[in-house]
């Protein structure tokens, strides 16, 4: 089971990124190109038909945008939709629109004079039978499953592969609609169709049933999602930091007595992230556990589910050490996602650390919230057996390309030992809620957090991101001791790195400040063992 864990992730991150010769199209994919630098996206209004019988969509996406940057003649518009989805046709101001493709990327030629400051409407058809998903959540599209009574269960997952696998958009991180959007989702007419946001509308139209829901905050683009079902609905109300927030859970009929009692999990997990990262972000858009048929996705404002009611992940504990079976890994991690993804969203993938290691380090906080500190640094260490060091954290930028699995676990730890440094947890969870705040509802990278972390701590970290973000290199601390005398020193570090741990020497804790050369802390007392706080991610080792 955890050898399947372990390749279920690696599959998760690493599909793609061997290849290190980035093509066209993965410039076109990952960068912000002269075509989507000069229009801001305001808001999307999506409306799309599904037919499960012959795994088919169709619909429009009407795009508000504003003109940042007008430029003379003729200006151009990229557009992304992957094959075998084709854009039908384009339309501004009623006149039919003119478009090249090269290859998922396609470059809308505008008629009319484009504004700066202004802003326009453009509608995209669009029609096909959209890929389906190999290995959901990861490598992803959609799901065509049925339920154990035979209905249709169908369900959109697209993190990495793109939203437009299956609907036309803008396909970069950076920029997301300022206002929200509208879909409106029209399916079987015996079917519950969940997206993200609100319901607002439900309308019969005889053999088809068409629901609206609507977003009215930014959203980043795989976030979006359709979940078609036999669902039941029940919900309850969550006082929380901002007021009333309500809790909204979409589950297979046959599930519902289970759900009932396994997502009273919910309203603990909400308390332990308000306390640790302030208020919910999207109290307005509702927050909603969707039942799906993979394992569970951070779609905004509606989570899925997919871990049979298990605690743990899919029922086992990712960290080995018990306390990993306290929680139910997919309502924790992936809720834990509406702070690190959805609020504060990556620039560019290659920053997705800012997603998964923050989400990953909520799980012990979570633990740390509900069953005390010890149990959470526990958890975080058991989880250092799944660190693979073979390559760097952060990835390749404007080529769509995401860093190591190890965003995930040596990114929680990362962050445990930054903790560890800032010895005030309070002073430590005021920073993440600062960082909350600070960025809510933007798109940032890296860098920007680096920074917010290191002037909030009063700590020049600089190092500390370059060692541990931008190499696969351990930070190992040499020592060795005579009579009331210890000798440490780093190795395996990068040029400056000097950051100070606490050694346990005779059972009592010391702060020690190694670097590059070997350093002496005198006349201790008798030394009769020494070892480095585990809490910090570094190798040890004694030396003669
Ligand atoms: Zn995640």
């Amino acid at each position: 089971m955890r050898k399947i864990i372990i390749l279920l992730f690696l599959l998760a991150l690493n599909f793609g990124a061997n290849a290190q010769e980035f093509t066209k199209a993965d410039e076109l994919r990952g960068s912000i190109t002269p075509e989507r630098a000069w229009w801001d996206i305001m808001y999307y209004d999506l409306k799309v038909n599904v037919e499960p019988d012959k795994k088919f969509i169709k619909g429009s996406n009407t795009i508000t945008y504003k003109v940042l940057k007008s430029e003379e003649g003729q200006q151009v518009m990229q557009i992304d939709l992957q094959t075998p989805m084709k854009i039908d046709r384009i339309y501004q101001s009623g006149r039919r629109l003119k478009f090249t493709s090269d290859g998922n990327a396609h470059f809308i030629k505008l008629w009319r004079a484009q504004k700066e400051g202004k802003e326009y409407k453009i509608i995209i058809y669009f029609s096909g039978m959209p890929r389906g998903a190999v290995n959901p959540p990861w490598d992803g599209g959609f799901s065509w499953k049925k339920d154990n009574l035979g209905k249709d269960f169908i369900a959109t997952a697209n993190q990495s592969i793109g939203a437009s696998i299956w609907w036309p958009n803008k396909d970069h991180a950076y920029d997301e609609p300022d206002n929200g959007m509208l879909m409106t989702i029209t399916v079987p007419k015996d079917l519950v169709e969940v997206s993200n946001g609100r319901l607002v509308d439900e309308i019969d139209n005889g053999t088809t049933k068409t629901w609206i829901w609507k977003v009215v905050n930014p959203i980043n683009n795989y976030g979006v999602n359709i979940n078609i079902g036999d669902y039941i609905h029940f919900g309850e109300n969550y006082e929380g930091e901002n007021g009333t927030l309500d809790l909204d859970y979409y589950v297979l009929r046959e599930n519902e007595s289970r759900a009932r009692q396994h997502f009273k999990q919910v309203p603990l997990m909400l308390e332990a992230f308000e306390h640790w990262f302030g208020p919910y972000p999207f109290y307005e858009d509702s927050f909603k556990l969707v039942e799906v048929p993979y394992l569970g996705m951070e779609h905004q404002s509606s989570v899925t589910y997919g871990n049979k009611y298990k605690m743990g992940y899919l029922g086992s504990d990712l960290s080995e050490t018990g306390w990993g079976l306290k929680f139910d890994f997919i309502i924790v991690h992936e809720s834990g996602h509406e702070w690190f993804a959805n609020s504060i969203t990556y620039i560019d993938v290659a920053d997705m650390w800012i997603h998964e290691a923050f989400t990953a380090y909520s799980e012990n906080l979570y633990l740390d919230y509900h069953f005390g500190v010890k149990a959470s640094s526990e958890y975080v260490i058991g989880t250092r057996s799944l660190i693979q060091n073979d390559r760097p954290i952060i990835g390749v930028y404007n080529v769509h390309n995401e860093g190591s699995i190890d965003m995930y676990y040596k990114g929680a730890n990362i962050l445990h030992t930054l903790r560890q440094l800032i010895q005030d947890d309070k002073k430590w969870r005021n920073m993440l809620r600062g960082l909350n705040k600070e960025f809510y509802h933007k798109t940032v990278s890296s860098k920007q957090v680096e920074e917010y972390l290191s002037t909030q701590s009063g700590i020049d970290l600089t190092e500390f991101w370059e060692q541990y973000l931008r190499t696969i290199k351990v930070p190992k601390i040499e020592y060795r001791t005579e009579a009331k005398n210890l000798y440490f020193r780093y190795t395996n570090i990068v040029e400056g790195f000097d950051m100070p741990v606490i050694a346990i020497v005779n059972g009592k804790e010391e702060w020690i400040y190694p670097t590059s050369v070997w350093k002496t802390k005198i006349n201790i007392s008798n030394i009769n063992s020494v070892s480095i706080k585990p809490d910090f991610y570094v190798d040890t080792e004694e030396v003669k």
